[in-house]
């Protein structure tokens, strides 16, 4: 996910890029407001802590743009991809690194494990919005 702070800086499509570049495939895709009920839902695991009400105050405080990625350790790939949750630890090369400051305001999210991503799909999407497809690329990135 490309939280509000990464569509209103404008960056929506340099991270999109990196998804593609890497040769992840979206599957699915939505720029929409998360509403504050859903939020919670998908954070309900940080619901006891002091950052909660400030962590949904700020990803529904505007657009956020919401992928299905699919690939070989999509998850821990986008994850490495992402970087360090708080910026100042993230590496340069990762979103992260390259364009956050503050833990708040980190710009992207992306699923833990296999069962939070299942989870955080049925959270965001109807299967119908996913697509079920072969890229052209696939026999150059996969041997
Ligand atoms: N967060 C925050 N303050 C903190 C820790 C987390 O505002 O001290 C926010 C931050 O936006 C982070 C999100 O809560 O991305 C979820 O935290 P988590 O530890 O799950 O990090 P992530 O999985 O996003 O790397
Ligand atoms: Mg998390």
């Amino acid at each position: 996910m490309v939280k509000p702070d990464g569509v209103q800086r404008g960056i929506v499509g340099e991270i999109i890029s990196r998804v593609e570049k890497k040769g992840l495939k979206i599957v699915a895709l939505r720029m929409n407001v998360i509403a504050e009920s859903v939020a919670k839902e998908h954070y309900n695991e940080h619901e006891d802590k002091p950052f909660f009400a400030s962590l949904i105050s700020y990803v529904t405080s505007g657009p956020s743009v919401s992928m299905v990625i699919e690939g070989k350790n999509a998850i821990s790939t986008m994850r490495t991809i992402n970087g360090a949750t708080n910026p100042a630890d993230a590496l340069p090369g990762t979103i992260r690194g390259d364009f956050a400051i503050e833990t708040g305001r980190n710009v992207v999210h992306a699923s833990d494990s296999v069962d939070s991503g299942k989870r955080e799909i049925g959270i965001h999407f109807e299967m119908s919005e996913i697509s079920d497809y072969s890229k052209i690329d696939e026999e150059y990135l996969y041997e």
